[in-house]
Formats: C-alpha cells, sequence, structure tokens
C-alpha cells in the first residue's frame, strides 16, 4: 500500500466481522469504517463488544469469518494505559517508536519526542518522571503520546475517559482534536461515555451485544429520544452514565436487531 492509496480508501474497513471466544459469539456481523482524518465513536454498554473488536483490529484476535482491512499505520491506546511505571515519561514514549525502522540519523528522529511534547504540552514537566507516580489524567496522555510516536494514520482509543476526572477528559479531549486538525490523524474513539464520544467525533456506531444497533452523524443520534434515553441521561442531565443497552436508537441509520 502506497501513501496514495492510503489517502484515497478508508484507514479502517470492517465488514461482517464475526468473532467468538470457544462457542461464545462476541462480534456478531460487525460492519463499520473509519476514513482518512475522521473521528469516529464507537459506544456502548459493558460487554457489547467493544475490547473485542479492539484487540481484532490490532491483530490480537482472529476473525471467525468477514474482514479486517487497516491501512497504514494503527496505533491502540489500550484500556489501563499499561504505562511501564518503573520508565520516565520519556523512556515510555520512545518505545511507542520501536516498530519505526532506522539507524543514525533516522533513529533519532524516530525517538524525537517533541511534536508529543508540543501536543500535549502538560507532559513537559514531568518528562523525567516515572510514569508509574503520574495521575490517571497524566498517564492517559503518556498513553497517547506513546501512541502518537509510531505516526500512525489512526489512533485507536480504548476507553479515553475511563477512571478520570470530568476537567481532565476535557482537556485530553481538546488535544485530541487538535491532533486531528493539525496532523490530520483520524481517530476511533471507543467509550462507555457516550456524551464525550457524540460531542467529540462527526460519526458515531453503537455497539449492542456484539451488533452496530445504530449509526450516523453524531449529530443525529445525540439527537435521538431513545439515545438520549439510553446512553445520554437525559436532557440537560450533563455527563453520561453507564449505558444501559436496553432501547436503541432510531435516527441515523439503525440496523435490526434480530435474535437479541
Ligand atoms: P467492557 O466495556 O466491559 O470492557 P466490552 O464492550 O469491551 O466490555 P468485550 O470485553 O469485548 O466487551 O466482551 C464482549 C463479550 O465477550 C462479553 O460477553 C465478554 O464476556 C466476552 N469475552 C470477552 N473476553 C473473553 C474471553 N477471553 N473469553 C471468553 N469470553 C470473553
Amino acid at each position: 500500500m502506497n501513501t496514495v492509496d492510503a489517502l484515497r480508501h478508508d484507514v479502517i474497513d470492517v465488514h461482517g466481522l464475526v468473532v467468538r471466544y470457544g462457542a461464545s459469539t462476541a462480534l456478531d456481523g460487525v460492519s463499520l469504517r473509519v476514513a482518512p482524518g475522521d473521528m469516529v465513536a464507537l459506544v456502548g454498554p459493558n460487554g457489547a463488544g467493544k475490547s473485542t473488536l479492539v484487540n481484532t483490529l490490532s491483530g490480537i484476535l482472529q476473525p471467525a469469518s468477514g474482514s479486517v482491512t487497516v491501512r497504514g499505520r494503527l496505533a491502540q491506546v489500550p484500556e489501563g494505559r499499561q504505562m511501564f511505571g518503573d520508565l520516565s515519561v520519556d523512556d515510555n514514549l520512545r518505545l511507542g517508536a520501536w516498530c519505526l525502522r532506522g539507524r543514525g540519523r533516522a533513529r533519532r528522529e524516530n525517538r524525537d519526542t517533541s511534536r508529543v511534547y508540543e501536543l500535549l504540552p502538560d507532559l513537559v514537566r514531568v518528562r523525567h518522571r516515572k510514569a508509574g507516580g503520574l495521575s490517571g489524567g497524566q498517564q492517559q496522555m503518556v498513553a497517547v503520546g506513546r501512541a502518537l510516536m509510531s505516526r500512525p494514520e489512526v489512533i485507536v482509543i480504548d476507553e479515553l475517559s475511563l477512571g478520570l476526572a470530568p476537567l481532565v477528559v476535557t482537556d485530553l479531549a481538546r488535544h485530541l482534536k487538535r491532533l486531528n486538525r493539525e496532523d490530520g490523524t483520524a481517530v476511533l474513539l471507543i467509550e462507555q461515555n457516550a456524551r464525550l464520544a457524540l460531542d467529540l467525533c462527526d460519526r458515531a456506531y453503537v455497539l449492542e451485544a456484539g451488533r452496530i444497533s445504530a449509526e450516523g452523524d453524531s449529530a443525529d443520534l445525540a439527537a435521538s429520544p431513545e439515545m438520549v434515553r439510553a446512553y445520554l441521561g437525559g436532557p440537560g442531565e450533563g455527563s453520561a452514565p453507564k449505558a444501559t443497552g436496553r432501547d436503541i436508537p432510531r435516527t441515523g441509520t439503525v440496523h435490526s436487531q434480530e435474535g437479541s
């Protein structure tokens, strides 16, 4: 795949994906796409299959059927951040560039963290501290920065907001938006916090019990009464609670849920 092809086609193209754990089906015919420079959200309740999808995108899990095409480099921000706690922030970031090849000058450029510190300036003052001693929000920034070090076409973030205070999440969201705008990096944001996901991303998919139950422009989905009731906590109620997954929104494109 050359650069021109990568620019023309979706960076993530998932079609009819089925993934099983033994006899149990976790993803049942999931289709989803992310175009270059897109910000796309995947929301859904506990156990919907979000992490299964992430792990299939990164090749950890194999599909039983369907296809997963990733064009260009995909970098993952894993749920729970997975820092090397005894290493400094600087070293954690540099580990993100391990997959880039090069010697001499190219190697030095690959290990250059300056763009990450430019995008995530709060990390500058903690760059020599051990990552294990940082706050949750700082660690999430390191995890995002580490993913950026591989210069990905698309970054997949599994639960950006998990365990973080609302102000910290707002700050992280601002940084992601800037990254997307300035560097054109596509983002697939996997979130239980539907309000955050719909605010931040242009398009969204709703995953329930292994199937896509709704998809469309975030604004359309956010206006759906069912989406509001099931995922957004009602109008004007502030941040989103955990989704119940019981109601399925009927705006955007809504798929039938036979047998679920
Ligand atoms: P959460 O938001 O709680 O992390 P999720 O949407 O990421 O949930 P998954 O972790 O992908 O959901 O799980 C999807 C389904 O697959 C669930 O029913 C879960 O119990 C099941 N599952 C996940 N991992 C395994 C595994 N290793 N072995 C068997 N079943 C699994």
